[in-house]
């Protein structure tokens, strides 16, 4: 064999036939999904006791409380301590408006219903929001989490013009929903599952399952150890416990570097 044909045959030969996997999506450190721990509503608890077990276990979240919450006003310099240890600041809206016309939703006063709002005035609050974040934190950038998981004002879906003021949106539902595939999570609908009154066994079990789907998803918290669909300190801690174990499989990290991540590296 001539010497050059012999070089083209080594080079031709040392080259891989088949590259399967060479383009599959893979998470940071090779985790095989990802989850976000996240908790709205700017409740006293969060500050009091999930702030702490955070810190404990190395763990960031995302938090979106309401501008308008007690908690926000009265703890400031806690709630800025929260991005300083690296969690995200999401925004919930200065108001929480919620679709009074969806089921269960009486509660929501008329004045903060979202079917009478029109699009601006949602969008008004969306960036006055922001801005009010951005004094706490620096950030530019941060995701959004639907009041009540609602993304009509006046009837009309905002989920498009959001897109200008915020970097990826959060779902929240009461019941666990079918989850996406890694290319088929729609960042400005990432899945989020909201337990009330679960047990350690059943949040567990969820992560299982978006471990064993290979996807993205979420947990939509409240209250913990107190306030509205509460979960137990005890459930909790045992989650946090979990997800420590098992970093190797899932990654923790919060709805903005989830979403980050999603854009640079999904095919
Ligand atoms: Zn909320």
């Amino acid at each position: 064999m001539p010497i050059l044909a012999l070089f083209t045959w080594i080079i031709l030969t040392a080259t891989p036939v088949t590259t399967i996997n060479e383009t599959a999506f893979e998470w940071p450190n090779g985790a095989k999904a990802a989850i976000c721990l996240t908790y709205d509503d700017g409740l006293p608890s969060h500050i009091q006791t999930v702030a702490p077990a955070l810190k404990k276990h190395g763990l960031r979240a995302t938090f979106y409380p309401t501008m308008a919450s007690e908690s926000i006003q009265a703890h400031m310099a806690q709630w800025r301590q929260l991005a300083i240890d690296g969690h995200e600041l999401g925004n919930h809206s200065l108001y929480h408006p919620c679709q009074k016309s969806e089921p269960d939703m009486d509660w929501v006063p008329d004045w903060y219903d979202l079917d009478q709002y029109s699009l601006q005035q949602l969008l008004g609050e969306v960036k006055v929001a922001n801005t009010f974040l951005q004094a706490l934190d620096g950030q530019e950038s941060r995701s959004f989490a639907y009041p009540c998981g609602h993304f009509h004002a006046d009837g009309e879906d905002f989920t498009k013009p959001l897109q200008a003021h915020n970097s990826a949106a959060r779902d929240a539902s009461e019941s666990q929903l079918a989850l996406p595939s890694i290319e088929e999570v729609d960042l400005f609908h990432i899945p989020s599952w909201a337990p009330n009154g679960h047990d350690a066994k059943a949040l567990i079990d969820y992560v299982e399952k978006v471990i064993e789907q290979q996807t993205l998803s979420s947990f939509t918290f409240h209250g913990v150890g107190a306030e509205h669909m509460q979960i137990s300190v005890e459930a909790h801690e045992s989650l946090l416990e979990y997800l420590v174990k098992n970093e190797d499989k899932i990654w923790v990290t919060t709805i903005e570097a989830a979403a980050n991540y999603l854009q640079k590296h999904r095919k």
